[in-house]
């Protein structure tokens, strides 16, 4: 008994450790867009977590990283409420893990609807999230995702990126929408940017997806309108009187309003198409427009998406496929038992 007694207390010392770190982590790398972990070794903390809690759910704290959806709204920013909630996204770290997951959500989807649902395949693009409001056809409002609950006001900002209307073209446009996507920085600007940082002296950024965020989250929107920020949209929130069954017409639908929206989505009919799709971008990950940071698989029909529902996290609809980390393998490794 005295040894379960010792393992117990060094268990809950890890977790309170490893909790700590994460959140310290979190606030590096959502409220002051300066990470000081890698995403793998980000990742690997967090998986290690859930592993702690699969294995012993009496130590899941109410607050647990696990439970929120990261990043909070600051304060120089002024609060604004979604209308309907954002989620984050389910990793998986290996084609073992993901076949598992989707042979999960296809036999929840067949119990629910009474057939196997279809996949849509995306980039995962390492950005940020932004949630845009737009009233009978006009941009009002702007914010970035935040606790899921409550993010920032970036309007002013969003403003400046030019690829995002201010009013949409086409028809039919609801009372109300909102339009969820990411913000990010190409691959070519991105080296063009930090080329004129160094130039003026100033720190370069450390990745992409630091730049698109700290470019945003600015106070003064003259420097967001400096930096070569684009957006691709990839899901609806709330909207009123809006007659349409999946995620894919949707991204015709909005295409066809004016925004922006990424290439690179495809139907995949079964899961040898999904892994397919994960193959193909895996070659060519470093070639294309923006970075990524693995695929998002979806399931395509809103009724089913429904069905499957939330957790208080992320979609059961959704999943993140990570592509293994190229560099930082060892250094990944050593973070294991090192926690
Ligand atoms: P996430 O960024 O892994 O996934 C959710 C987000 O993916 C959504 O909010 C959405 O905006 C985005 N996304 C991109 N393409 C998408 C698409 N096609 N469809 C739908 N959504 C798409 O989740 P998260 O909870 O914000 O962050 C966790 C991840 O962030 C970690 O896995 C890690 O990589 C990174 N992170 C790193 C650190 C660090 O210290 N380096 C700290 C915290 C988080």
């Amino acid at each position: 008994a005295e040894n379960t007694a010792e393992i117990t207390e060094a268990l809950r010392a890890e977790y309170a450790e490893l909790t700590d770190k994460i959140r310290a982590a979190r606030r590096a790398y959502y409220n002051e867009d300066a990470p000081f972990l890698s995403d793998a070794e980000y990742d690997a903390l967090y998986r290690r977590l859930e592993i702690i809690e699969a294995e012993h759910p009496h130590l899941i704290a109410n607050d647990s990283p696990t439970q929120e959806v990261g990043g909070e709204a600051i304060e120089a920013f002024a609060p604004v409420t979604h209308l309907q909630r954002m989620y984050s996204l389910e990793d998986v770290f290996s084609f073992e893990e993901l076949r598992a997951w989707l042979t999960k959500t296809e036999e929840s989807a067949r119990n629910l609807t009474g057939s196997a649902p279809q996949w849509l395949t995306e980039l995962k693009i390492d950005g940020l999230a932004v949630n845009l409001l737009y009233r009978n056809g006009t941009l009002v409002r702007a914010a970035t995702r935040g606790d899921g609950t409550t993010g920032e006001d970036v309007t002013h900002n969003v403003r400046t990126i030019a690829s995002i209307p201010q009013q949409l073209t086409g028809e039919n446009h609801p009372e109300e929408i909102e339009i969820r996507g990411e913000v990010f920085i190409s691959s070519a600007d991105f080296e063009k940017l930090n080329e004129s940082m160094i130039a003026a002296g100033k720190n370069p950024f450390a990745n992409p997806r630091n730049a698109a965020a700290g470019s945003l989250r600015q106070k003064d929107a003259a420097v967001t309108a400096s930096r070569p920020l684009s957006m691709y949209v990839h899901g609806i929130g709330s909207r009123t009187g809006l007659d349409i069954a999946t995620q894919y017409e949707t991204y015709d639908l909005l295409a066809s309003w004016g925004l922006p929206v990424s290439p690179y989505s495809e139907i995949a009919d079964n899961t040898e198409a999904v892994f397919d799709f994960i193959n193909k971008y895996g070659e060519q990950r470093h070639s294309l427009v923006h970075e990524i940071d693995g695929i998002v698989i979806k399931v395509n029909d809103f009724a089913t998406q429904a069905q499957l529902g939330y957790t208080s996290r992320v979609p059961r609809w959704a999943v993140a496929y990570k592509y293994p980390p190229e560099e930082v393998h060892t250094k990944l490794l050593d973070i294991r038992v090192d926690v």
